[in-house]
């Protein structure tokens, strides 16, 4: 009944689903099952958190009269634990997989027609019809086109997942989510962190006043901001440091680092769609154009996830997967995109759900804004946590 390519948490979400309606699923991934969340994007990064809170926790431990004498990182274990909790998770996905009788074809799939799906497999070749086919294609990182880029100590997202050695110093590009979370992770290792945003401020979708509060914490943890500056090149010192060229206010600036970390977002992965005719993308290509129920142009193709250009976050990939294979099954449901929380796994942890002040008073809306600190809240105090608010619009 149905091909699903990409296995990521859009791809194996709405198979499973799929799968409980007693629809035939054949699900095509070239990577891992689990996809970008559970391999190389919110799983791991979300455990380097922890190890990150632990460590960093211990500089503060005797203000709750605990004295640790002696205390250490291993970050070799640091990234062993972080691939044991991908494994599990992956091996949590696979048996629900065979549990529900889906099938899970390695390689990468080529949409043919709209009817069609190729793989070639390692050891076989596939030629796969149904009557449906969903695109849990995903994204992958973006391109930083500037020279010096290819250099031995640049980052990515993925690579620094796996660096067992932590570095003295880090330039981060992007001060972003991705870019930001990176951040204070290094910091609370002991890492010199400098972090290089375009923009005119970081982790800018939200509100001045949450801006302002984490920037003052990224402060206090030492991480380096600099914000209106366009990274232009990046070369190797005389010594092996990295140096970042930038433009700040139309002065040129450079940092030394001994690694760089490129973390300015991610675009939809076409990987396998390029065949195919009339299927139409958003402008600029920034996805595949869907309806609300995530029909492309292609009425029996549907796209989902990361592919598609909404939120880039796992929940809404996954939700968007339900949604699809709801359609085909007749039942019309849609997303309120309004309602999808996010977090950002920075320290401390921005929450929120709904529209901020900033699109409210763009909406034109008459609104009312309630904000309580959090050093007036008992929970915070007893956990020395009493920096940030909530607020309510
Ligand atoms: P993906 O997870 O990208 O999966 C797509 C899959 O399709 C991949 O496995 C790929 O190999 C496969 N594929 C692609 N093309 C083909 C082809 N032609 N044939 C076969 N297989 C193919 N989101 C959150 O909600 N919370 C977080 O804390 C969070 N943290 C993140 C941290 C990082 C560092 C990154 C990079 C991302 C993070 N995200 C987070 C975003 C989240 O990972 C994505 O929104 C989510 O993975 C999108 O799911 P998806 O199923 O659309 O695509």
């Amino acid at each position: 009944d149905i091909v699903i390519i990409g296995a990521g948490p859009g791809g194996y979400v709405a198979a499973i689903y799929a799968a409980k309606h007693n629809l035939n699923v054949i699900v095509v991934e070239k990577g891992h099952l689990g996809g970008t969340c559970l391999n190389v994007g919110c799983i791991p990064t979300k455990t380097l958190v922890k190890s990150a809170e632990v460590y960093h926790g211990y500089q503060e431990s005797e203000i709750f009269g605990v004295y640790a004498q002696e205390y250490s990182l291993d970050m070799k274990r640091v990234i062993t634990h972080k691939d044991e909790v991908v494994k599990q998770l992956r091996m949590g996905i696979e048996s629900l997989m065979k549990s529900n009788h889906i099938e899970v074809i390695e390689g990468i799939g080529t949409l043919v027609d709209n009817q069609t799906v190729t793989v070639q497999g390692e050891n076989a070749d596939y030629h796969l019809k149904a009557k449906y086919i969903i695109l849990a294609n995903g994204s992958k990182i973006a391109n930083l086109p500037i020279p010096g880029i290819s250099l031995s100590f640049v980052l990515n997202s993925t690579t620094a997942l796996s660096l067992d050695e932590l570095p003295k110093s880090i330039t981060i590009v992007g001060g972003g989510i991705i870019g930001m979370e990176f951040a204070f992770i290094y910091s609370h290792f002991g890492v010199r962190v400098s972090v290089v945003e375009y923009l005119d401020n970081i982790l800018s979708v939200l509100d001045n006043d949450v801006i302002e509060e984490i920037t003052k914490l990224a402060q206090a943890n030492k991480i380096n901001l600099y914000t209106n500056s366009k990274v232009t090149k990046i070369e190797l010192s005389i010594n092996n440091q990295a140096i970042v060229f930038f433009e700040q206010n139309n002065q040129q600036q450079l940092l030394v680092s001994e690694k760089v970390l490129i973390a300015i977002g991610r675009s939809p992965n076409f990987e396998g769609l390029e065949k195919i005719q009339g299927l139409e993308l958003l402008e600029k290509n920034k996805g595949v154009k869907v309806n609300e129920y995530m029909q492309t142009s292609i009425p029996n193709i549907y796209a989902i996830g990361d592919l598609n250009g909404h939120l880039q976050l796992a929940h809404v990939a996954s939700h968007q997967g339900i949604i699809a294979v709801k359609h085909l099954l007749g039942i019309k449901e849609t997303i309120d995109y309004k309602l999808v929380p996010s977090v950002i796994f920075t320290n401390p942890e921005i929450a929120y759900v709904g529209i901020n002040e900033k699109q409210a008073i763009s909406q034109g809306l008459n609104i009312k804004i309630s904000k309580f600190p959090f050093n007036a809240n008992g929970k915070a105090i007893t956990m020395n946590k009493d920096q940030g608010f909530v607020k309510i619009i």
